[in-house]
Protein backbone atom coordinates (compact mmCIF):
# COMPACT_ATOMS: atom_id res chain seq x y z
CA UNK A 1 0.00 0.00 0.00
CA UNK A 2 1.32 3.28 -0.65
CA UNK A 3 0.28 6.83 0.50
CA UNK A 4 0.05 8.63 3.54
CA UNK A 5 -0.98 8.23 7.21
CA UNK A 6 -1.98 10.76 9.23
CA UNK A 7 -1.80 10.34 13.19
CA UNK A 8 -3.32 12.96 15.10
CA UNK A 9 -1.29 12.63 18.10
CA UNK A 10 2.68 12.38 19.72
CA UNK A 11 1.81 10.59 22.81
CA UNK A 12 1.85 6.54 23.50
CA UNK A 13 -0.84 5.69 21.53
CA UNK A 14 0.56 8.50 18.29
CA UNK A 15 3.74 7.17 18.43
CA UNK A 16 3.09 3.45 18.67
CA UNK A 17 0.31 3.64 15.57
CA UNK A 18 3.47 5.63 13.84
CA UNK A 19 5.99 3.04 14.50
CA UNK A 20 3.59 0.46 13.69
CA UNK A 21 2.36 1.51 10.82
CA UNK A 22 5.96 2.06 9.54
CA UNK A 23 7.56 -1.25 10.77
CA UNK A 24 4.08 -3.04 8.56
CA UNK A 25 4.82 -0.99 5.63
CA UNK A 26 7.98 1.09 5.28
CA UNK A 27 7.07 2.68 1.76
CA UNK A 28 4.35 4.49 3.46
CA UNK A 29 4.52 8.25 4.54
CA UNK A 30 3.82 8.41 8.14
CA UNK A 31 2.87 11.63 9.42
CA UNK A 32 2.24 12.67 13.15
CA UNK A 33 1.50 15.79 14.76
CA UNK A 34 1.51 17.09 18.23
CA UNK A 35 1.13 20.43 19.97
CA UNK A 36 3.77 19.90 22.49
CA UNK A 37 7.80 20.36 21.79
CA UNK A 38 8.79 17.13 22.36
CA UNK A 39 6.85 13.16 21.81
CA UNK A 40 9.67 10.67 22.97
CA UNK A 41 9.35 10.84 27.05
CA UNK A 42 7.49 9.33 29.32
CA UNK A 43 4.62 11.77 31.07
CA UNK A 44 4.64 8.73 34.13
CA UNK A 45 8.13 10.15 35.34
CA UNK A 46 7.33 13.45 36.07
CA UNK A 47 5.85 12.60 39.37
CA UNK A 48 9.17 11.04 40.55
CA UNK A 49 10.87 13.80 39.34
CA UNK A 50 8.80 16.46 41.32
CA UNK A 51 8.98 14.12 44.30
CA UNK A 52 13.50 14.00 43.79
CA UNK A 53 13.10 10.51 43.03
CA UNK A 54 14.57 10.70 39.51
CA UNK A 55 17.07 13.14 39.48
CA UNK A 56 16.34 15.02 36.43
CA UNK A 57 13.80 15.18 33.81
CA UNK A 58 16.18 14.32 31.16
CA UNK A 59 16.03 10.80 32.21
CA UNK A 60 12.70 10.80 31.12
CA UNK A 61 13.54 11.35 27.53
CA UNK A 62 13.46 8.02 25.37
CA UNK A 63 14.41 8.74 22.24
CA UNK A 64 16.08 11.83 20.35
CA UNK A 65 14.04 13.74 17.88
CA UNK A 66 16.32 12.26 14.83
CA UNK A 67 15.40 8.39 16.16
CA UNK A 68 12.06 9.18 14.70
CA UNK A 69 14.02 10.89 11.56
CA UNK A 70 15.93 7.34 10.96
CA UNK A 71 13.20 5.31 11.34
CA UNK A 72 11.41 7.51 8.54
CA UNK A 73 8.50 9.00 10.81
CA UNK A 74 7.90 12.59 9.91
CA UNK A 75 6.93 14.32 13.58
CA UNK A 76 5.77 18.07 13.06
CA UNK A 77 6.14 19.17 16.75
CA UNK A 78 4.40 22.32 18.04
CA UNK A 79 1.93 21.82 15.50
CA UNK A 80 -2.10 21.95 16.30
CA UNK A 81 -4.47 19.81 14.06
CA UNK A 82 -7.00 22.45 14.22
CA UNK A 83 -10.41 19.88 12.03
CA UNK A 84 -10.63 16.86 10.25
CA UNK A 85 -12.19 16.81 6.96
CA UNK A 86 -12.79 13.12 6.37
CA UNK A 87 -14.52 14.10 2.98
CA UNK A 88 -12.23 15.83 1.41
CA UNK A 89 -9.96 13.76 3.07
CA UNK A 90 -7.34 16.59 4.97
CA UNK A 91 -6.49 17.67 7.95
CA UNK A 92 -5.82 21.82 8.72
CA UNK A 93 -2.64 22.19 10.85
CA UNK A 94 -1.67 25.66 12.71
CA UNK A 95 2.20 25.60 13.90
CA UNK A 96 3.39 27.22 16.83
CA UNK A 97 6.55 28.15 18.69
CA UNK A 98 7.30 27.87 22.84
CA UNK A 99 4.50 25.62 23.78
CA UNK A 100 1.93 28.10 22.60
CA UNK A 101 -0.94 25.86 22.33
CA UNK A 102 0.24 24.29 25.55
CA UNK A 103 -2.22 25.46 27.78
CA UNK A 104 -3.27 22.22 29.73
CA UNK A 105 -7.09 22.58 28.43
CA UNK A 106 -6.57 21.38 24.94
CA UNK A 107 -10.32 21.15 23.86
CA UNK A 108 -10.53 24.94 24.53
CA UNK A 109 -7.42 25.76 22.38
CA UNK A 110 -8.92 23.61 19.42
CA UNK A 111 -12.53 25.39 19.82
CA UNK A 112 -10.61 28.90 19.32
CA UNK A 113 -8.44 27.81 16.39
CA UNK A 114 -11.13 25.39 14.77
CA UNK A 115 -10.55 24.92 11.12
CA UNK A 116 -7.32 27.44 10.86
CA UNK A 117 -4.46 26.62 9.04
CA UNK A 118 -3.05 25.10 6.03
CA UNK A 119 -4.98 21.85 4.76
CA UNK A 120 -2.47 18.43 4.80
CA UNK A 121 -4.31 15.93 2.85
CA UNK A 122 -4.18 11.50 4.21
CA UNK A 123 -5.17 8.74 2.98
CA UNK A 124 -5.81 7.22 6.26
CA UNK A 125 -5.67 8.49 9.60
CA UNK A 126 -5.11 7.65 13.35
CA UNK A 127 -6.77 9.73 15.79
CA UNK A 128 -4.47 9.32 18.96
CA UNK A 129 -5.56 12.84 20.57
CA UNK A 130 -5.35 11.21 24.05
CA UNK A 131 -7.14 12.94 27.61
CA UNK A 132 -7.69 16.16 29.47
CA UNK A 133 -8.47 16.95 32.74
CA UNK A 134 -11.90 17.25 33.65
CA UNK A 135 -12.59 21.15 33.82
CA UNK A 136 -13.39 21.26 37.74
CA UNK A 137 -16.10 24.15 36.17
CA UNK A 138 -15.77 26.40 38.84
CA UNK A 139 -15.05 30.29 39.41
CA UNK A 140 -11.45 31.05 38.98
CA UNK A 141 -10.72 28.33 36.44
CA UNK A 142 -8.27 30.49 34.20
CA UNK A 143 -6.26 32.00 36.93
CA UNK A 144 -2.22 31.54 36.51
CA UNK A 145 -1.06 28.83 39.38
CA UNK A 146 -3.29 26.02 38.17
CA UNK A 147 -1.26 23.12 37.45
CA UNK A 148 -2.19 20.33 34.84
CA UNK A 149 0.58 17.54 34.80
CA UNK A 150 1.17 16.55 31.07
CA UNK A 151 3.49 18.01 28.89
CA UNK A 152 7.69 17.55 30.34
CA UNK A 153 8.58 20.88 29.30
CA UNK A 154 5.79 22.47 31.33
CA UNK A 155 6.65 19.97 34.39
CA UNK A 156 9.60 21.43 34.18
CA UNK A 157 8.72 25.37 34.66
CA UNK A 158 6.84 24.22 37.55
CA UNK A 159 9.40 22.09 39.04
CA UNK A 160 11.00 26.01 39.70
CA UNK A 161 7.63 27.00 41.29
CA UNK A 162 7.58 24.41 43.46
CA UNK A 163 11.43 25.60 44.56
CA UNK A 164 9.49 28.74 46.11
CA UNK A 165 6.13 26.77 47.16
CA UNK A 166 5.29 26.23 50.64
CA UNK A 167 1.74 25.29 50.25
CA UNK A 168 0.14 23.28 47.88
CA UNK A 169 -3.28 21.41 46.97
CA UNK A 170 -4.20 18.69 45.21
CA UNK A 171 -7.69 18.44 43.49
CA UNK A 172 -8.89 14.90 43.71
CA UNK A 173 -7.15 12.10 44.68
CA UNK A 174 -7.62 10.16 41.16
CA UNK A 175 -4.15 7.90 40.03
CA UNK A 176 -1.90 10.80 39.09
CA UNK A 177 -3.13 13.02 42.30
CA UNK A 178 -2.27 9.88 44.46
CA UNK A 179 1.17 10.56 42.75
CA UNK A 180 1.66 13.61 43.08
CA UNK A 181 0.53 13.94 46.78
CA UNK A 182 3.25 11.74 47.79
CA UNK A 183 5.70 13.52 45.94
CA UNK A 184 4.64 17.37 46.73
CA UNK A 185 4.87 16.01 50.75
CA UNK A 186 8.07 13.80 49.46
CA UNK A 187 10.00 17.84 48.29
CA UNK A 188 8.43 19.11 51.40
CA UNK A 189 5.54 21.30 50.70
CA UNK A 190 2.71 21.64 53.21
CA UNK A 191 0.13 19.14 50.99
CA UNK A 192 -3.76 19.35 50.97
CA UNK A 193 -5.57 17.09 48.97
CA UNK A 194 -9.25 17.97 48.71
CA UNK A 195 -11.99 14.96 46.88
CA UNK A 196 -15.96 15.03 47.66
CA UNK A 197 -15.28 11.23 48.04
CA UNK A 198 -14.64 9.45 51.22
CA UNK A 199 -11.47 8.41 50.69
CA UNK A 200 -8.72 8.35 48.31
CA UNK A 201 -9.42 6.81 44.89
CA UNK A 202 -12.67 5.72 45.74
CA UNK A 203 -14.43 5.64 42.35
CA UNK A 204 -11.55 2.27 42.14
CA UNK A 205 -10.08 1.09 45.13
CA UNK A 206 -11.80 -0.81 48.63
CA UNK A 207 -11.35 1.52 51.54
CA UNK A 208 -9.59 -0.85 53.59
CA UNK A 209 -6.53 -1.20 50.73
CA UNK A 210 -6.56 3.02 51.18
CA UNK A 211 -6.42 2.92 54.50
CA UNK A 212 -2.19 2.39 54.75
CA UNK A 213 -2.11 4.68 52.78
CA UNK A 214 -3.23 7.78 53.89
CA UNK A 215 -2.45 6.63 57.43
CA UNK A 216 1.32 7.40 55.69
CA UNK A 217 0.41 10.69 54.21
CA UNK A 218 -1.03 11.55 57.60
CA UNK A 219 2.53 10.56 59.23
CA UNK A 220 4.52 12.39 56.33
CA UNK A 221 1.95 15.75 56.95
CA UNK A 222 -0.54 15.33 54.51
CA UNK A 223 -3.80 17.38 55.33
CA UNK A 224 -6.46 15.02 53.95
CA UNK A 225 -10.30 16.85 53.42
CA UNK A 226 -12.43 13.64 52.07
CA UNK A 227 -16.18 14.50 51.36
CA UNK A 228 -15.14 18.16 50.56
CA UNK A 229 -16.21 19.98 47.53
CA UNK A 230 -13.89 21.94 45.87
CA UNK A 231 -16.35 25.30 45.00
CA UNK A 232 -13.75 28.01 43.91
CA UNK A 233 -10.30 28.93 42.95
CA UNK A 234 -9.22 32.28 44.45
CA UNK A 235 -7.29 34.74 43.63
CA UNK A 236 -5.90 38.05 41.65
CA UNK A 237 -4.35 36.79 38.30
CA UNK A 238 -2.75 34.04 40.37
CA UNK A 239 -4.56 31.31 42.75
CA UNK A 240 -3.74 32.01 46.41
CA UNK A 241 -6.26 29.77 47.69
CA UNK A 242 -8.97 26.97 47.09
CA UNK A 243 -12.53 27.89 48.80
CA UNK A 244 -13.98 24.50 49.41
CA UNK A 245 -17.22 22.76 51.28
CA UNK A 246 -14.96 22.86 54.56
CA UNK A 247 -13.80 26.80 54.05
CA UNK A 248 -10.77 28.43 52.32
CA UNK A 249 -6.99 26.56 52.18
CA UNK A 250 -4.36 29.46 51.11
CA UNK A 251 -2.62 28.05 48.21
CA UNK A 252 0.92 28.85 46.54
CA UNK A 253 -0.33 26.49 43.59
CA UNK A 254 -3.03 24.19 42.53
CA UNK A 255 -2.36 20.35 41.09
CA UNK A 256 -5.79 19.74 39.22
CA UNK A 257 -5.39 15.93 39.15
CA UNK A 258 -9.77 15.73 38.15
CA UNK A 259 -10.86 12.50 36.40
CA UNK A 260 -9.11 11.98 32.81
CA UNK A 261 -11.60 12.67 30.10
CA UNK A 262 -11.39 11.79 26.80
CA UNK A 263 -10.28 15.05 24.23
CA UNK A 264 -12.40 14.34 20.94
CA UNK A 265 -13.24 17.24 20.01
CA UNK A 266 -11.90 17.19 16.92
CA UNK A 267 -13.09 13.95 16.58
CA UNK A 268 -17.05 14.80 17.20
CA UNK A 269 -16.31 17.64 14.52
CA UNK A 270 -15.73 15.16 12.02
CA UNK A 271 -18.46 13.12 12.36
CA UNK A 272 -16.73 9.71 14.17
CA UNK A 273 -18.87 7.94 16.41
CA UNK A 274 -17.70 8.08 20.49
CA UNK A 275 -19.11 6.57 22.84
CA UNK A 276 -21.55 6.61 26.32
CA UNK A 277 -17.97 7.72 28.31
CA UNK A 278 -17.08 10.33 25.65
CA UNK A 279 -14.51 8.13 24.02
CA UNK A 280 -14.34 7.18 20.14
CA UNK A 281 -16.09 3.66 19.42
CA UNK A 282 -13.83 1.03 18.45
CA UNK A 283 -14.21 -2.54 17.00
CA UNK A 284 -11.50 -4.67 18.24
CA UNK A 285 -9.26 -3.86 14.85
CA UNK A 286 -9.18 0.01 16.46
CA UNK A 287 -10.78 0.82 13.69
CA UNK A 288 -13.60 3.68 13.99
CA UNK A 289 -17.09 4.07 12.29
CA UNK A 290 -15.40 5.88 9.79
CA UNK A 291 -13.93 4.20 6.53
CA UNK A 292 -9.37 4.83 7.02
CA UNK A 293 -10.05 6.15 10.48
CA UNK A 294 -8.30 4.15 13.55
CA UNK A 295 -8.00 5.36 16.49
CA UNK A 296 -5.85 3.92 20.16
CA UNK A 297 -5.24 5.33 23.95
CA UNK A 298 -6.90 7.83 26.32
CA UNK A 299 -9.28 9.28 23.58
CA UNK A 300 -11.13 5.76 22.87
CA UNK A 301 -13.50 3.62 24.56
CA UNK A 302 -13.18 -0.59 25.04
CA UNK A 303 -15.73 -2.63 26.98
CA UNK A 304 -14.18 -4.36 29.97
CA UNK A 305 -14.20 -8.03 29.24
CA UNK A 306 -16.06 -9.15 31.66
CA UNK A 307 -18.92 -6.51 32.61
CA UNK A 308 -19.01 -5.18 28.69
CA UNK A 309 -18.85 -1.50 30.24
CA UNK A 310 -17.08 0.98 28.34
CA UNK A 311 -14.02 1.67 29.90
CA UNK A 312 -12.25 5.22 28.93
CA UNK A 313 -8.86 6.57 30.20
CA UNK A 314 -6.58 3.19 31.33
CA UNK A 315 -3.13 3.65 31.37
CA UNK A 316 -0.33 4.02 29.16
CA UNK A 317 0.48 0.56 28.31
CA UNK A 318 -2.69 -0.14 27.17
CA UNK A 319 -2.72 3.20 25.01
CA UNK A 320 1.19 2.18 23.35
CA UNK A 321 -1.15 -1.22 23.07
CA UNK A 322 -3.69 0.10 21.27
CA UNK A 323 -1.39 2.48 18.86
CA UNK A 324 0.23 -0.08 17.43
CA UNK A 325 -2.68 -2.31 16.84
CA UNK A 326 -4.39 0.67 15.05
CA UNK A 327 -1.19 1.85 13.12
CA UNK A 328 -1.07 -1.82 12.22
CA UNK A 329 -4.18 -1.89 10.40
CA UNK A 330 -3.77 1.01 8.84
CA UNK A 331 -0.81 0.61 7.02
CA UNK A 332 -2.44 -2.39 5.81
CA UNK A 333 -1.91 -5.62 8.48
CA UNK A 334 -4.23 -7.41 10.77
CA UNK A 335 -3.54 -6.81 14.09
CA UNK A 336 -6.10 -7.28 16.93
CA UNK A 337 -6.68 -5.85 20.29
CA UNK A 338 -6.71 -8.37 23.01
CA UNK A 339 -9.86 -7.94 26.13
CA UNK A 340 -8.94 -5.80 28.94
CA UNK A 341 -8.85 -7.10 32.18
CA UNK A 342 -6.86 -4.06 33.92
CA UNK A 343 -4.40 -5.38 36.12
CA UNK A 344 -2.80 -2.04 38.02
CA UNK A 345 -0.61 -0.78 40.49
CA UNK A 346 0.88 2.26 42.00
CA UNK A 347 3.17 3.91 44.85
CA UNK A 348 1.17 5.79 46.97
CA UNK A 349 2.82 7.33 49.81
CA UNK A 350 4.63 4.65 51.69
CA UNK A 351 2.48 1.41 50.41
CA UNK A 352 2.30 -0.11 47.12
CA UNK A 353 -1.45 -0.74 45.48
CA UNK A 354 -2.77 -2.56 42.47
CA UNK A 355 -5.26 -4.97 41.38
CA UNK A 356 -6.97 -6.64 38.63
CA UNK A 357 -10.73 -5.77 37.08
CA UNK A 358 -12.43 -4.02 40.14
CA UNK A 359 -13.14 -4.44 44.29
CA UNK A 360 -15.39 -5.45 46.29
CA UNK A 361 -17.00 -1.11 46.17
CA UNK A 362 -16.91 -1.46 42.66
CA UNK A 363 -18.75 -4.73 42.50
CA UNK A 364 -21.13 -3.85 44.64
CA UNK A 365 -22.32 -0.83 43.24
CA UNK A 366 -22.40 -2.66 39.78
CA UNK A 367 -24.24 -5.75 41.35
CA UNK A 368 -21.60 -8.13 40.54
CA UNK A 369 -22.21 -10.69 42.80
CA UNK A 370 -19.20 -11.82 44.62
CA UNK A 371 -17.36 -14.51 46.52
CA UNK A 372 -14.23 -12.78 48.81
CA UNK A 373 -11.02 -14.34 50.08
CA UNK A 374 -8.76 -11.86 52.16
CA UNK A 375 -5.45 -12.44 54.10
CA UNK A 376 -2.91 -10.75 55.34
CA UNK A 377 0.99 -12.34 54.40
CA UNK A 378 4.49 -11.34 53.89
CA UNK A 379 6.39 -10.38 51.49
CA UNK A 380 9.53 -12.12 52.25
CA UNK A 381 10.41 -14.91 54.93
CA UNK A 382 9.56 -13.58 58.54
CA UNK A 383 13.37 -13.17 59.81
CA UNK A 384 14.87 -11.66 56.71
CA UNK A 385 15.33 -8.11 56.38
CA UNK A 386 13.02 -5.39 55.01
CA UNK A 387 10.17 -8.13 55.22
CA UNK A 388 7.01 -6.49 54.14
CA UNK A 389 3.00 -6.88 54.83
CA UNK A 390 0.79 -7.65 51.73
CA UNK A 391 -3.11 -7.68 52.09
CA UNK A 392 -4.38 -9.33 49.15
CA UNK A 393 -8.34 -9.31 48.77
CA UNK A 394 -9.42 -12.23 45.76
CA UNK A 395 -13.23 -11.84 44.44
CA UNK A 396 -14.82 -14.72 43.02
CA UNK A 397 -17.52 -15.62 40.83
CA UNK A 398 -19.77 -17.20 43.77
CA UNK A 399 -20.75 -20.17 40.64
CA UNK A 400 -17.80 -21.30 39.27
CA UNK A 401 -15.10 -19.82 41.72
CA UNK A 402 -13.55 -17.88 38.86
CA UNK A 403 -11.35 -15.08 39.79
CA UNK A 404 -13.15 -12.07 39.11
CA UNK A 405 -11.21 -9.31 40.80
CA UNK A 406 -8.90 -8.50 42.88
CA UNK A 407 -7.04 -5.74 44.83
CA UNK A 408 -3.59 -5.51 47.01
CA UNK A 409 -1.96 -3.45 49.35
CA UNK A 410 1.71 -4.25 50.71
CA UNK A 411 4.94 -2.74 50.86
CA UNK A 412 6.61 -4.94 47.61
CA UNK A 413 5.66 -7.62 44.81
CA UNK A 414 2.18 -6.14 44.25
CA UNK A 415 2.97 -5.44 40.48
CA UNK A 416 3.87 -8.78 39.75
CA UNK A 417 0.75 -9.91 41.79
CA UNK A 418 -1.39 -7.83 40.07
CA UNK A 419 0.20 -8.91 36.29
CA UNK A 420 -0.34 -12.23 37.26
CA UNK A 421 -3.46 -12.14 38.73
CA UNK A 422 -4.63 -10.20 35.19
CA UNK A 423 -3.42 -13.55 33.40
CA UNK A 424 -5.90 -15.73 36.18
CA UNK A 425 -8.74 -13.44 35.35
CA UNK A 426 -8.17 -14.19 31.66
CA UNK A 427 -7.64 -17.53 31.48
CA UNK A 428 -10.08 -18.55 34.28
CA UNK A 429 -8.15 -19.84 37.34
CA UNK A 430 -10.92 -20.05 40.26
CA UNK A 431 -10.07 -19.32 43.93
CA UNK A 432 -9.49 -23.20 44.04
CA UNK A 433 -7.12 -23.10 42.20
CA UNK A 434 -5.35 -20.21 43.85
CA UNK A 435 -5.57 -22.14 46.72
CA UNK A 436 -3.59 -24.78 45.79
CA UNK A 437 -0.86 -23.07 43.83
CA UNK A 438 2.46 -23.69 43.31
CA UNK A 439 4.91 -20.66 44.72
CA UNK A 440 8.50 -19.98 45.19
CA UNK A 441 9.95 -19.60 48.74
CA UNK A 442 12.60 -17.95 49.30
CA UNK A 443 13.90 -15.93 52.07
CA UNK A 444 15.04 -12.85 50.51
CA UNK A 445 12.05 -12.91 47.66
CA UNK A 446 9.03 -15.22 49.28
CA UNK A 447 7.58 -16.53 52.12
CA UNK A 448 6.57 -20.20 52.37
CA UNK A 449 2.91 -18.85 52.42
CA UNK A 450 2.19 -16.97 49.30
CA UNK A 451 -0.08 -14.39 50.14
CA UNK A 452 -2.67 -14.60 47.45
CA UNK A 453 -2.71 -18.20 48.08
CA UNK A 454 -3.44 -17.40 52.01
CA UNK A 455 -6.35 -15.11 50.98
CA UNK A 456 -7.56 -18.01 48.54
CA UNK A 457 -7.53 -20.82 50.90
CA UNK A 458 -9.69 -18.08 53.68
CA UNK A 459 -11.97 -17.69 51.20
CA UNK A 460 -12.63 -21.75 50.45
CA UNK A 461 -12.51 -21.89 54.37
CA UNK A 462 -15.41 -19.55 54.48
CA UNK A 463 -17.39 -21.02 51.46
CA UNK A 464 -17.08 -24.34 53.38
CA UNK A 465 -18.64 -23.16 56.26
C1 LIG B 1 1.84 12.74 34.96
C2 LIG B 1 1.44 11.47 34.31
C3 LIG B 1 1.70 10.25 34.93
C4 LIG B 1 1.34 9.06 34.31
N1 LIG B 1 1.64 7.88 34.93
C5 LIG B 1 1.37 6.71 34.31
C6 LIG B 1 1.74 5.47 34.88
O1 LIG B 1 2.37 5.43 35.96
N2 LIG B 1 1.44 4.33 34.22
C7 LIG B 1 0.79 4.35 33.01
O2 LIG B 1 0.55 3.29 32.43
N3 LIG B 1 0.44 5.52 32.44
C8 LIG B 1 0.71 6.69 33.05
N4 LIG B 1 0.39 7.87 32.46
C9 LIG B 1 -0.14 7.78 31.10
C10 LIG B 1 -1.48 8.34 30.91
O3 LIG B 1 -2.27 8.24 32.02
C11 LIG B 1 -2.17 8.03 29.62
O4 LIG B 1 -2.81 6.78 29.67
C12 LIG B 1 -1.33 8.12 28.39
O5 LIG B 1 -0.61 9.33 28.37
C13 LIG B 1 -2.27 8.10 27.18
O6 LIG B 1 -1.54 8.22 26.00
P1 LIG B 1 -2.24 8.84 24.72
O7 LIG B 1 -1.21 8.77 23.64
O8 LIG B 1 -3.53 8.19 24.49
O9 LIG B 1 -2.57 10.35 25.09
P2 LIG B 1 -1.73 11.59 25.55
O10 LIG B 1 -0.54 11.17 26.34
O11 LIG B 1 -2.72 12.51 26.14
O12 LIG B 1 -1.16 12.20 24.20
C14 LIG B 1 -1.98 12.89 23.32
C15 LIG B 1 -1.15 13.49 22.22
O13 LIG B 1 -2.05 14.12 21.31
C16 LIG B 1 -1.57 15.40 21.00
N5 LIG B 1 -2.74 16.19 20.60
C17 LIG B 1 -3.97 16.21 21.14
N6 LIG B 1 -4.79 17.02 20.46
C18 LIG B 1 -4.05 17.51 19.44
C19 LIG B 1 -4.32 18.40 18.37
N7 LIG B 1 -5.52 18.93 18.17
N8 LIG B 1 -3.32 18.70 17.52
C20 LIG B 1 -2.08 18.16 17.67
N9 LIG B 1 -1.77 17.31 18.65
C21 LIG B 1 -2.74 16.99 19.52
C22 LIG B 1 -0.83 15.86 22.24
O14 LIG B 1 0.12 16.85 21.90
C23 LIG B 1 -0.17 14.56 22.66
O15 LIG B 1 1.03 14.38 21.92
C24 LIG B 1 0.71 9.08 33.06
C25 LIG B 1 0.45 10.31 32.44
C26 LIG B 1 0.79 11.49 33.05
C27 LIG B 1 0.50 12.78 32.37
Amino acid sequence: MSGRIVVVGGGAAGIGAAGAAKATDPDLEVLVFTEYEDAAYSPCGIPYVHGREIDSFERLFLQGKEHYEEMGIDIRYETLVTSIDLRARHVTVEAAADGAFDTGRREQVVERHLGRGEPVPFDRMVVATGFDYQDPGIPGGNLEGLYFVKNIRRAMEWDRVLDEAKVAVVVEASPLGLEMITALAHRGLETHVVDPRPWALAEAADPDIMEPVQDSWGEMGVKMHWNTEVEAFVGDGRVRAVRTSEGELPADLVVVCTHKRPNNLLAQQAGIKVGSTGGIVVDEGMATSEDGVWAGGDCVEVPHTLTRLPLQGLTGSHAYAQGKVAGTNAAGGSREYQPVYVPWGMVAGTWMIGGVSFGATTAEALGIPYVLGVAEGISRARYYPDMKKIRVKLLCEPDTLRLIGAQMVGGEGIKERADFLGMCVRTGVTMEDLATMESVYSPPIGALNEPISLAAQQGMAELRR
